[in-house]
This record gives structure tokens, C-alpha cells and sequence, in this order.
């Protein structure tokens, strides 16, 4: 199996295989020890989920990114790639 090259957000886990959704920079995902990502909406909703504490701030993503990427959170278990979910 070979994983495709294209470049993603930081915020994109090695092990999910998704391409972006939108801009990869439209929002900051920041874990509760200040580190901080920036992220695709569909990314940074993966990675707010996997984190205990985690907030999500708006970036150069369009207007309602950051809630968009809150409530798409809310609805995924934590490293939903790994069991499949959410595909
Ligand atoms: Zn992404």
C-alpha cells in the first residue's frame, strides 16, 4: 500500500490517509500543554477530538472554520482513522 505524497496540514496524522478538507491552515488546534497545530478543517477536527483539553481557534480558514471543526469534533471518537470511523 502506498501513501499518496501530497503535501497535508500539520495537524494530519501520519497514520490517516485522508486528503485535506479545505484550506490547511484554517484553523489552530492548541492541547492543554500550549502545543499547537494548524489544520484543515477535517484534520483538525481528527486531532481536537484525539485531545484531552483540547480548544481550537479560527486561522485563515473561511468564517464559522473553527466552529465547524469544533462540532465535527464532538462527533468523532478520538483517532477515528484507526478504527474507520467516520469515512
Ligand atoms: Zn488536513
Amino acid at each position: 500500500m502506498s501513501i499518496p505524497t501530497y503535501s497535508r496540514c500539520p495537524a494530519a496524522h501520519a497514520d490517516d490517509p485522508r486528503p485535506c478538507n479545505g484550506p490547511v491552515d484554517a484553523v489552530r488546534v492548541i492541547d492543554r500543554t500550549g502545543a499547537s497545530a494548524t489544520g484543515c478543517v477535517l484534520h483538525g477536527a481528527v486531532l481536537l477530538a484525539s485531545l484531552d483539553g483540547g480548544r481550537v481557534y479560527p486561522l485563515n480558514g473561511p468564517a464559522g472554520s473553527a466552529i465547524a471543526v469544533h462540532r465535527l469534533a464532538q462527533s468523532l471518537p478520538a483517532f477515528d482513522f484507526l478504527s474507520g470511523a467516520g469515512r
